[in-house]
């Protein structure tokens, strides 16, 4: 995902590395490179902006002017400072009374359905005991593909004709604590874009049972979008972490170098691939090694 963008940096570095000592119009020359290939990447203008000022900030003082290799010097800052722009890593919670309960959230074609079995296969080979729960009443198609997928991977998925999302996730609710489930998975229903609606049923889904973790899933392959998007799940309810699907795909992969950022939200898992496996948890040291290169 991050070829053009890695390429492009590392030539940034290779040329600072031809440099003896640096001088701050260098030193600036090399950040307005970074810049530009960050941008083109789609990453976000204000975290590009507030970036490359700390990186210059450090550069340009005396971490660099003191160091024995200030091309390495300059290096080491963007590494860090890109660290800190992806934010540390964060696990699920999963301490607390049981069932946990998971709401997996997000537009239709996220790979929400997708992402809520990958978790569930995890969390299983974990020890975990995992219901999964089809709340999307309205297409059938959805529930017939959680269940498939549950298949797959050994959860057994609870469905309810002709009920309400916030009913259904009650019922599965009592039924997973007669059953000693310690993690229930709800797969709410996605729409085509962000509506009023949803984001009621979200919430009355909320009033029902305790959520543990409110997990938006979005496709990084929508670059911008996908940050826009999660900033309006994040204005209406109450989201615990952010699962970037598609990271397999060819996008410019801005939107994970800033949906952290912007929305505030950490982001728990990548989704690397179709396959039920293709699912890491969030590293941001190995993020930045793919993007520096
Ligand atoms: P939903 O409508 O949000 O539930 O989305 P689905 O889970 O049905 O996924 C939509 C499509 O994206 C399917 O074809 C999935 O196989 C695919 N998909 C989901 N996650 C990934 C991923 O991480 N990488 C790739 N390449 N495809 C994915």
């Amino acid at each position: 995902m991050f070829e053009n963008l890695s390429g492009r940096l590392n030539e940034v570095f290779q040329n600072l590395r031809r440099r003896g000592k640096l001088t701050e119009a260098d030193v600036d020359a090399a950040l307005r490179e970074v810049r530009m290939a960050l941008l083109e990447a789609d990453v976000n203008y204000g975290v590009v902006k507030d970036f490359i000022a700390r990186v210059r900030e450090r550069a340009v003082g005396a971490e660099v002017s003191r160091a024995l290799n200030p091309a390495q010097q300059v290096i080491k800052i963007v590494h860090e400072e890109l660290l800190n722009t992806l934010g540390p890593a964060d696990r699920l919670n999963l301490s607390g009374p049981r069932p946990r309960v998971m709401m997996m959230v997000g537009l239709q074609g996220s790979g929400k359905t997708t992402a809520a079995a990958k978790i569930a296969r995890l969390l299983r080979s974990q020890g975990e005991r995992v219901l999964l729960v089809a709340a999307d009443p309205y297409r059938p198609a959805a529930i017939k593909q959680l269940q498939t997928l549950g298949e797959r991977v050994g959860v057994p998925v609870f469905t309810e004709d002709g009920k309400l999302p916030p009913e259904v996730v009650q019922h599965a609710f009592t039924q997973a604590e007669k059953g000693g489930v310690t993690v229930m998975i709800v797969d709410t229903a996605g729409r085509s874009q962000l509506d009023q609606q949803l984001m009621d049923e979200l919430r009355a889904i909320a009033r029902k049972v305790t959520i543990a973790e409110t997990l938006l899933v979005v496709d990084s392959m929508i670059g911008q979008e996908a940050v826009h998007i999660a900033t309006g799940f994040r204005d209406s309810v109450s989201l615990s972490g952010l699962v970037l699907t598609k990271m397999d795909g060819d996008a410019r992969g801005g939107a994970s170098i800033s949906i952290r950022s912007v929305t505030g939200v950490p982001i728990k898992f990548l989704g690397t691939g179709e396959g039920i496996e293709a699912l890491e948890a969030y590293d941001p040291a190995r993020l930045a090694g793919r993007i520096l290169g």
